[in-house]
Formats: structure tokens, sequence, C-alpha cells
């Protein structure tokens, strides 16, 4: 892989040191990302990348860990979980008949959506943005406080950062071309209260949302950031640090997973990781035709 002039400003904005060569390289002329804390980093290549196929179906979230009230958001992203008793859950009925809605109807549905009792809490729903026929898919995991706010996902100081990051690879969320705008969602589409972890129950009532959604905007590939949104995905308890460096499959639409910028907000060192999988994911972009 070649680095221009401006992806290397990009790079050196986002934070990550230049610590490859100047000049052309290649991903394999690079050396080996630092380790990750408490994960296992699999270094990101440069070969033909690994694919894992991933049932979508039975719809099993993973087990979600305790909530830890009172968290940023940014918290949530990095797994540092607290032991505490799970909160109760309500479930209520979800609309019928989600996995033939068109965008409209779906957009409907989510707003009105009583399926969990996140909508007792929530300001309002958070549906997605960008390109509905978009070649990029953003996941992410669910609204912090100013995304329920705003109604956007991905908004704040992470969302700066996933712009930055996106920026680094040509696309972008604002109004561009299927090829350039991204279409961003996440798992969950209410915010949990104070911003504590998604249950399993949540997530699974609002997954069907989600995969709409994918199967809607057809996606060439899919980046799934932060922990949630990997392993609601892909449905595996693993951590990010085993999954990363190769390529899933979720609904015939490769994955390729990463951190959450807010993570990387407060780890800065696996920024360089994080821009590893935005390579792989472009590779297998470039791959899809
Ligand atoms: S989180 Fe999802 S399932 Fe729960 S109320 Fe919101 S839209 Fe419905």
């Amino acid at each position: 892989m070649r680095w221009s002039e401006r992806q290397r400003a990009m790079l050196r904005e986002i934070g990550i040191p230049p610590f490859w060569p100047e000049g052309p390289t290649t991903e394999t002329d690079r050396p080996a990302p630092p380790a990750t804390e408490g994960a296992a980093p699999t270094p990101a290549s440069a070969q033909a990348p690994v694919v894992t196929p991933v049932p979508v179906r039975p719809a099993v979230p993973p087990p979600a860990s305790s909530p830890a009230q009172g968290r940023p958001a940014s918290a949530r992203a990095a797994g540092g979980l607290s032991r505490a008793t799970p909160p109760e859950v309500g479930l209520g009925a979800r609309p019928a008949g989600i996995d033939t809605m068109d965008w409209a109807t779906l957009r409907e549905a989510v707003a009105g959506c009583r399926a969990c009792s996140l909508c007792e809490s929530r300001r309002q729903t958070v549906f997605g943005v960008g390109n509905p026929a978009a070649d990029w898919m953003i996941v992410g995991e669910a609204p912090g406080e100013q995304e329920d706010r705003e109604g956007e996902p991905f908004v704040g100081r992470a969302g700066q950062l996933l712009d930055r990051m996106l920026h680094a690879l040509d696309l972008t969320r604002a109004e561009a071309a299927p090829a350039r705008q991204v279409f961003i969602a996440n798992v969950l589409k209410c915010r949990p209260p104070a911003n504590r972890n998604p249950q399993p129950q949540e997530v699974s009532q609002c997954e069907p949302y989600l995969l709409r959604q994918m199967a809607l905007v057809q996606p060439k590939v899919i980046l799934a950031m932060g922990r949630f949104a990997v392993q609601s995905l892909l449905k595996t308890s693993e951590p990010i640090g085993k999954l990363r460096g190769r390529v899933h499959m979720v609904q015939g639409v490769p994955v390729v997973v990463t951190y959450h910028p807010a993570y990387l907000l407060r780890n800065p060192a696996d920024k360089a990781l994080a821009w590893a999988d935005l390579c792989l994911a472009r590779e297998v972009r470039a791959a899809a035709g």
C-alpha cells in the first residue's frame, strides 16, 4: 500500500505517529503494531485476508456484562465493567415485518418502537445517517448522551475522531456518492440510561432493525466499532483483540472489526492498530470491485 502525503497528514491528524519509513512503502514494511493491554491483538497483514463466516441466526446476543451506572459513554467502549446486578429489562412487542420494510417504514417503526424499556428513558431514537446505498457501513454500539440529544450516531469527540478516520480513507458522513459517503448505525437505537452496557434482551429486541438496515444498504464492507457492536454482530464473546486482523462474514457482507473511537481517545497508542484495521477494510472494499 502506498501512502500519499495527504494520507500521512491525516494519520498525523488522528494522532498516529508516522513510525513507519517515509516514502512509498507497504503494510509488510511496517514494524508490528504495539500489543494491547489485556487483549490479544492480531497484527494487520497485507496478505490475503482470512475470511471467517459468521452465522446470522439464531440471534443470540453476546453475554452482556454488568451495568456501570453513571459512566461516560466512552467507558462503555472500554470494556471495563463492574460486577453490579444487571438492570431489569422490560420487553414489549416489536413491529411485525421488519425484514421486509422499506426505508421510510423502517425509520417510522424505529421512531415509535417500544419493544424494550429503553424507550422509557430515551429523548429520541437514533436511527442512523448516511447514504442509503453506501459501499461502507459503520456499526457502533448505542447512543450516548449527545447522540440521544442530537438524534445522530457518533457525535461529540468520538464522532470527530471517527470523521477524521473516515477522512483518512477519503470517506465522509456528509452528502456524497455511495463510494464515499458511509452509512452509520448503532446496534441499539435508544440510549441505555447513564450509558450503562446494553443488555442481551435489548440487543436481541433491537437487532432486526440493524439487520434490515444492512439488507437495505447492501454495503460492500462493514466496519464494526467497539466491543458490543462487534460481539453482537459476530455472535461471539471474544474480545476485539482476538477478532481483528481478519475478515468475518455476516449476511454475506464482509465485516472488519476495530476499536471504538471513544476507546481510542483514551488509548491513543491503539490508534495504530485501528489504522491497520481501516487499511484491511479498504483492501476488502477494493477487492469487492
Ligand atoms: S432500543 Fe431498539 S428495541 Fe429497544 S425501544 Fe429502542 S428501538 Fe426499540
